[in-house]
């Protein structure tokens, strides 16, 4: 089941929590919500779960519009942050309530809701806890129970809402890789609400980067990650170098290397800021060709295969101040032989630039 949101808006008051927010949920696809507190995402989902109404816009489910249908025939599965599972339940009877207030002509028979909660049990690992209650089981694995529930009724959509925000770090790492094997086996049109930036690169097919009630980007993990569209989603999806400068008609003067800004042809006397990624700085012992900055290492950090780079540049210009963050391979590492306060010079191999924010 494919979903559609067409030009969504919501106030709460004077607070627009969703503006003009339109996307679209392939069939079969796992989206995240990626954005930090605030930004609109449970709002979004509680919209297209029919748990809000908007005040503006449309929701759509295989191309008809769902804005007037209640929540219960949606067929929405939700799993929530905190896993409200039934305390006095066993995790079967956790699983199977979802069946059992059905109406009775809708109802399974109780052979067939047996086999059900088992697969679904067994699909999650967890089938050998049938006979517990909620209090004898991991979070994470109440988490698995709560998915298993949200499964039962065969929702055609699901939807979950920071569902692994309240566990340990370790556990939300072994969940994020167990969701996406589910995913891909279930193959539900899923939607992911995430705060975690590496959650949502790993976990998604597609990401939608949401920054104050509005869409800044959407694209798959490695387009948001590589070819950001805003100065927003460069920031929030990793770590950025900041070099200032100028642009004027499709030229720009960064720390006084001169480069093409075909994308900038209108722009006359702008201050402009290039944003470069760590992986994107080449580092040298010598000056390379023309434009290289010169900096010293002022830390190093080497574990695992990549080598981060602490610098400061040299004199005494307006940037000066600035750390710099450079990743080179360890194999980079060991041919430069770079040891603390060693001179470097620098250049962004790859960057995007945009005009300076006027406060
Ligand atoms: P997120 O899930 O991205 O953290 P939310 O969608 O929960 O963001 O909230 C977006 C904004 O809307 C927040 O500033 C929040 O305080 C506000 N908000 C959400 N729900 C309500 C509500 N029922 N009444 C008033 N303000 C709300
Ligand atoms: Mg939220």
């Amino acid at each position: 089941m494919s979903i559609e949101v067409r030009n969504l808006s919501k106030q709460f008051g004077d607070f627009a929590a969703l503006r003009d927010v339109s996307l679209e949920v392939r069939t079969g696809e796992l989206l995240a919500l990626l954005g930090p507190s605030g930004s609109g995402k449970t709002t979004l989902l509680r919209v297209i779960a029919g748990l809000e109404a908007a005040d503006a816009g449309h929701v759509l489910f295989q191309g008809e519009d769902a804005t007037g249908q209640h929540v219960r025939d949606r067929q929405v599965g939700f799993v929530f942050q905190h896993y409200a599972l039934f305390r006095n339940m066993t995790i079967f009877e956790n699983v199977a309530f979802g069946l059992r207030v059905r109406a009775k002509n809708a109802r399974p028979t109780n052979t067939e809701i047996s086999d059900r909660v088992h697969d679904l049990l067994k699909l999650v690992q967890l089938d050998w806890l049938a006979d517990r209650h909620p209090h004898q089981l991991s979070g994470g694995q109440r988490q698995r129970v709560a998915l298993a529930r949200a499964l039962a009724v065969e929702p055609k959509v699901l939807l979950l809402d920071e569902p692994f925000g309240a566990l340990d770090a370790k556990v939300r790492k072994e969940l994020r890789a167990w969701l996406r094997r589910l995913h891909d086996e279930m193959h539900i049109t899923s939607v992911f609400v995430t705060h975690d930036q590496e959650e949502a690169l790993e976990v998604a097919d597609r990401v939608v980067v949401m920054n104050e009630g509005h869409i800044e980007q959407i694209g798959t993990p490695d387009e948001v990650y590589e070819q950001p569209a805003s100065p927003f989603v460069y920031e929030f999806l990793g770590k950025v170098n900041l070099f200032h400068g100028r642009l004027h008609k499709g030229r720009a003067w960064i720390d006084g290397i001169e480069v093409d800004a075909p994308e900038h042809i209108e722009a006359e006397e702008l201050a402009a800021v290039a944003y470069v990624r760590p992986h994107d700085i080449h580092v040298d012992r010598v000056v390379n060709g023309s434009g290289a900055l010169a900096a010293h290492v002022s830390h190093i950090l080497s574990v695992g295969p990549i080598v981060r780079l602490e610098l400061i540049r040299d004199g005494d210009g307006d940037n000066s101040k600035e750390l710099i963050q450079v990743e080179i391979s360890k194999e980079r590492f060991r041919e430069l032989q770079l040891t603390r306060g060693d001179r470097v010079f620098i250049k962004p191999s790859r960057f995007d630039l945009f005009p300076a924010k006027i406060h």
